[in-house]
């Protein structure tokens, strides 16, 4: 973890939030390759999630949202953890369901009784601050989806089953931030509330968790020895499951949550119902039955992803007598898919090196590098930020109108002409 930490400052994938200042706890800035990870992370999730199915539609809803709704979902009793702090030295707060025991993990001091915790940033709407303007940062975008439920249904063609993805960001004030982007107080949902008909939850909910694991493995290429599926015990639910699947990944740290599949009944539905006295109820067109859907929520942060992707890809080897630091990422995720590097700074090499760059950028996330010096030095810079394929333009490349692709796993070079460039990347990207 340390090494990969460390790895995301020096390349600019991710800082402290105000670092200047002397940072925030539990925020996060995303640099330029961090950025880049982070947007093909979730256009990855959209095209899946989104375009490439005909049953799911997209929502954005506000990332504020007034009390009542967190009043009906049951966050503002419910979104809680247990907290004890420390009467010893540090004073330091921790999360009763992380400590074992009565004493402080940092200086051994005792630990007070736990008292519950809200994780719902709390701010006003408006000049004047009282109860009556209270309202709340979402801490999660779920409860945008079920309060715009009816609003979908009548503004498109959507049939049960159906779904409603949302990607945004979310707020939770974290007793205890950490494990890097792991856990922060500021972080980007995707979710998608997938509504079923009563009595096919169950069905619906091993689908899900087969298709989001395929997803990890398939799509972004994360090693399947290293997921696991953890089914929560009852005991351990949330208030509106009936059941929970996270799919896990193994951490540095042990076994963590990498996304959680929940059957959340039809419980949102029925509150919200109950509370807007709104009609939620669906008439299924086909047996004109009228029923409130349950729902199958898969629901991850971009941060999740974005953390076990790093870990997932980090590795050390030995290249040429050297050692070296390779992110052997997906090229679907790659924050650079293709580098191209003239051999030196020499004009007559720079002019087709920029010809074959652009002719790359529409298609692929390209990097160009001129920086001079040792070719073998610009290939491990390239190596550290995981980006698969670098292109070389070298004085052969004046006369043979071809040029040198060398992939970073393997190290293999392959000469190919510039004609065939893009479809031959086009191919190693797939
Ligand atoms: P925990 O009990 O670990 O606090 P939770 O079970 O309440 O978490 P969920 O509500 O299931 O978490 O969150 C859904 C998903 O959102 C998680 O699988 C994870 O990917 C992401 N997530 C939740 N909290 C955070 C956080 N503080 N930072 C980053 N990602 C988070």
């Amino acid at each position: 973890m340390e090494k990969v930490v460390a790895l995301t400052k020096r390349r600019g994938f991710i800082y402290p939030s105000s670092e200047i200042y002397g940072g925030l706890s539990g925020f996060y800035d995303f640099g330029p390759y961090g950025v880049a990870l982070k947007r093909a992370i979730r256009d990855l999730w959209w095209r899946h999630m989104v375009d490439l199915r005909d049953d799911v539609v997209g929502l954005e809803s506000t990332l504020i949202m007034p009390s009542e709704v967190w009043a009906a979902s049951g966050h503002l009793t419910n979104f809680v953890d247990p907290l004890r702090q420390c009467l010893g030295e540090c004073k330091k707060r921790w999360r009763a369901d992380h400590v074992t025991g009565d004493r402080c993990p940092e200086c051994g001091g005792p630990l007070d009784e736990a008292r519950m915790f809200n994780l719902m940033f709390k701010t006003h709407v408006g000049p004047i601050e009282d109860t009556a303007s209270e309202v709340y940062l979402r801490p999660e975008t779920a409860q945008g989806m079920f309060v715009d439920f009816k609003n979908v249904l009548n503004s498109s063609r959507v049939r049960v089953p159906f779904g409603i993805a949302q990607q945004g960001k979310a707020f939770r004030n974290e007793i205890t931030p950490g494990n890097f982007v792991f856990r922060v107080r500021e972080f980007e949902l995707m979710e998608m509330e997938f509504f079923v008909k009563p009595d096919s939850d169950d069905e619906w909910f091993n689908y899900w968790r087969k298709e989001r694991m395929r997803w990890y493995t398939e799509v972004l290429g994360i090693k399947p020895d290293r997921l696991r599926m953890y089914d929560h015990p009852k005991a351990s639910l949330s208030h509106y499951s009936k059941q929970t699947t996270d799919i896990e990944y193994e951490f540095p740290f042990g076994w963590g949550e990498l996304e959680g599949v929940a059957d959340r009944t039809d419980f949102d539905l029925r509150v919200h119902q109950e509370k807007s006295k709104v009609d939620l109820s669906y008439l299924d067109p086909e047996t004109n039955e009228r029923y409130l859907p349950w729902v199958i929520e898969p629901a991850v942060s971009l941060e999740r992803i974005f953390i076990t992707l790093l870990l997932d890809a980090y590795d050390e080897d030995i290249v040429n007598n050297e050692p070296r630091v390779v992110l052997r990422l997906h090229p679907n995720v790659a924050p650079v898919q293709v580098a191209v590097v003239p051999l030196s700074k020499k004009p007559e090499l720079i002019g087709p090196a920029q010809e074959v760059m652009k002719s790359l950028r529409g298609e692929f996330r390209v990097e160009y590098d001129q920086t001079g010096g040792n070719i073998g030095r610009r290939y491990r810079r390239q190596d550290e930020i995981g980006t698969p394929f670098c292109v070389t333009i070298d004085f052969e490349t004046l006369t043979d109108q071809a040029v040198t692709i060398r992939q970073r796993d393997s190290t293999e070079q392959e000469r190919i002409e510039i004609k065939q460039l893009a479809r031959r990347l086009g191919e190693l990207v797939s």
